[in-house]
């Protein structure tokens, strides 16, 4: 199965190409155990339940709101693994990074996303996307970046100031103690699709802060609906 033990690249980027992202996932034995599982004992010699890259569903008021979304998807990993690239303001005001092939596509062939990638410039995540926590908000280093500290002294959220899509949150404040790997979590439907097809490892294994969860969200979640499925949006259509 793609992914599950070799080293592999995810790509994603917000819905008007200004901003990229990649992260790089090393092999299997170099991804950093979990904090989620907070019962797991390095000494024990056993494998963890789970390794990052993590991938959850995340149902708090904070992520809703922001996301206008009635649950939130993350993929949770080390912040050294990622990299942000951003457009040039003076470039094609409409589309970054080449032509989109369809809804959802992101460019037409991973090829074509390789192309257009190489030519343009890469930052380490850590160097853009902690921004100071005690600002509401502001604009980082990179022109359509920006950053939103929703939780003053304890995380900062990124966006595009262009399309205004969600891209990524940072925590400071709240990690478990004694930890000092940083995390970021990215939007995971920012991911391009063929990335969340292809790597069936980083489907999300749990919920977070079902507590908050809107009733018929959370059963929606855990498959309990009676939508039906059409393959297109017309109502007249099967
Ligand atoms: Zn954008």
């Amino acid at each position: 199965m793609a992914g599950v033990e070799t080293p592999f690249v995810l790509h994603g980027g917000c819905g008007c190409h200004a901003i990229r992202y990649r992260i790089s996932v090393p092999a299997l034995k170099d991804r950093p155990n979990c904090f989620y599982d907070m019962s797991y004992d390095p000494k024990s010699g056993k494998e963890p339940k789970y390794r990052f890259p993590f991938t959850c569903l995340d149902h708090c008021n904070d992520c809703r709101t922001h996301t206008g979304s009635m649950v939130n998807y993350w993929i949770i990993q080390p912040i050294e693994w990622c990299e942000y690239s951003c457009a040039d303001p003076d470039d094609d005001p409409h589309r970054a990074s080449g032509p989109s092939s369809g809804p959802g596509e992101a460019f037409e062939s991973p090829e074509a996303r390789e192309k257009a990638e190489a030519k343009r410039k890469w930052f380490k995540a850590e160097d853009v996307a902690l921004a100071p926590t005690t600002l509401h908000y502001g604009k980082s280093p990179l022109p359509f970046l920006s950053f939103w500290a929703s939780s003053p002294g304890h995380c900062v959220r990124t966006f595009c100031n262009r399309c205004g899509t969600s891209l990524s949150y940072t925590a400071h404040g709240v990690l478990p103690p004694g930890w000092t790997l940083k995390p970021i979590d990215f939007q995971l439907g920012t991911l391009d699709r063929d990335d969340l097809q292809r790597y069936r490892c980083i489907i999300p294994k749990e919920q977070l802060w079902g507590g908050m969860a809107v009733d018929w969200a959370k059963d929606m979640a855990m498959g309990k609906s009676e939508m039906s499925l059409r393959s297109g949006y017309r109502l007249d259509e099967p």
